[in-house]
């Protein structure tokens, strides 16, 4: 069996605001480098469309790599819940590290609660804050799992995520549809076979996945 619960406790308990430690974006240089690549690969910024180009450009890239900061708050696990809890499909953007391109997709989030528990929309708020990065899709899915692991010590924690990446999709091999799928699971959900299956089974479907 398995499900989600209604949070009835008050926060007893705060985590530290989950923030990432990175330098304020320079957006003054930000745009002019911009500029610089955009005349760098032939463009001409005197042309209408293209002015306003490198401030559109820096802005953007600053929104795609600042997640919003947010309070993780964690509750006692009162009522002794002791099934999965797993959110599937979670949207996510993210920023492939080595061609500036987007990759987007969902992440599957699912953990075995211990002795806390969390806000069932605070799982997407830790897929967001680590995704809004430059990232690789492997490193991501371990960081979620990792802060969950850190923050809730569960008893298992299983995160999946599939990503179509636009480096792939638009450059290079050129598929189309390829979706690139990266799993980390730990605790009873990555060693109980029993547990581990049905961690699948809800976050596939029916799909035959094997770990
Ligand atoms: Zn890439």
């Amino acid at each position: 069996m398995s499900g989600v619960i209604e949070l009835a406790n008050r926060p007893r308990a705060a985590a530290p605001a989950a923030r990432r430690e990175r330098r304020p974006v320079d957006r003054e240089a930000a745009r002019g480098a911009v500029a610089q690549l955009l005349i760098a690969l032939g463009a001409d910024l005197e042309e209408e469309g293209l002015r306003e180009t490198p401030r559109r450009v820096a802005a953007a890239l600053e929104d795609m790599l600042r997640p919003e900061p947010f309070e993780p708050t964690t509750f006692e696990n009162g009522e002794g819940y002791d099934e999965l809890v797993v959110v599937r499909d979670i949207p996510f953007h993210s920023l492939c590290m080595h061609h500036l391109l987007p990759f987007t997709g969902v992440a599957h989030v699912g953990y075995l609660p211990g002795e806390r528990i969390i806000g069932i929309s605070k799982l997407a708020r830790v897929v967001d804050l680590f995704a809004r990065d430059l990232q690789v899709q492997e490193r991501l899915t371990t960081q979620v799992a990792d802060w969950l692991q850190e923050n809730l010590s569960p008893k298992g924690v299983g995160v999946l995520m599939e990503a179509e990446h636009s480096c792939m999709s638009l450059r290079g091999v050129q598929k189309v549809g390829a979706r690139t799928v990266t799993s980390a699971l730990h605790g009873l959900i990555r060693d109980d076979p029993r547990t581990r299956q049905e961690f699948l089974t809800l976050t596939t479907g029916s799909r035959d996945v094997h770990l």
